[in-house]
């Protein structure tokens, strides 16, 4: 990821990988907005492959959750509510500390190089205020991490739950830049240490905080009638919500 460019030379015939890292691609720069819907005709003829390989693109994606099929309506990108938001940060929070914990104590060379090399394009889009390529790079940061720890579960893990993170940072983000700057260089420094205790909280709190920007605390208007509804009813789970 990151390392290879798409082959320009190839005039058509992307692969289904090639059709996916796009998308995913268009998504991390906020291109691709949560809830609109997408066509197998339009993709197809987009990247000039056959509806075959276009579908398979659309079914993995929608194993990740990144893409939603819904009958009557089609493919549509994900839309998360803020509950969903909400259930997706709590799993990065319990899994990214301990990803930044095991790359500390292995401190592997090149990985540690793959991270100085992204930091440093992370600053070049930052300098010239490159918005959409800033987004990107900083949701690319914690998959880079995720694929230096070489488990391939957790990248794939990783993939779905930063995309829906960027999705969730176009609904309800104030701002779209949502991992502030300089932490992702607190990290990348306390694992160079070797210093896992300080990766991992340095890791929590970073995570806190792009969940502070997101304005998680409302309820999701999108449920708010059932819930009226329900608590009309004397539903007191309802209220949880
Ligand atoms: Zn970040």
């Amino acid at each position: 990821m990151g390392q290879t460019l798409p082959r320009f030379e190839k005039a058509h015939g992307k692969s289904e990988a090639e059709i996916r890292r796009r998308i995913l691609q268009a998504i991390f720069e906020l291109r691709l907005p949560p809830g609109v819907r997408l066509t197998e005709e339009q993709l197809a003829e987009t990247f000039d492959v056959s509806r075959t390989v276009v579908r398979q693109a659309i079914a993995r994606l929608a194993q990740d959750g990144v893409l939603v099929k819904l009958p009557n309506v089609g493919t549509t990108v994900a839309a998360p509510s803020r509950k969903e938001t909400r259930d997706i940060l709590a799993v990065r929070k319990m899994v990214e500390p301990d990803i930044v914990r095991m790359l500390a104590a292995i401190r592997d060379g090149e990985g540690l190089d793959r991270l100085r090399a992204h930091l440093a394009k992370e600053q070049v889009a930052r300098s010239r205020g490159d918005r959409g390529t800033l987004v990107r790079l900083t949701g690319e940061f914690h998959l880079l991490l995720a694929e230096i720890s070489g488990n391939q579960v957790l990248t794939r893990l990783m993939t779905g739950l930063q995309t829906l993170t960027c999705l969730a940072i176009l609904l309800y983000a104030d701002q779209d830049d949502a991992c502030p700057p300089d932490e992702h260089s607190r990290i990348m420094n306390a694992i160079a240490d070797g210093d896992e205790e300080t990766a991992a909280a340095e890791m929590l709190d970073h995570l806190l905080h792009v969940e502070r920007d997101l304005q998680l605390d409302h309820r999701d208007e999108r449920s708010s009638i059932n819930d009226t509804i329900a608590w009309l009813r004397g539903d007191a789970e309802a209220q949880e919500k």
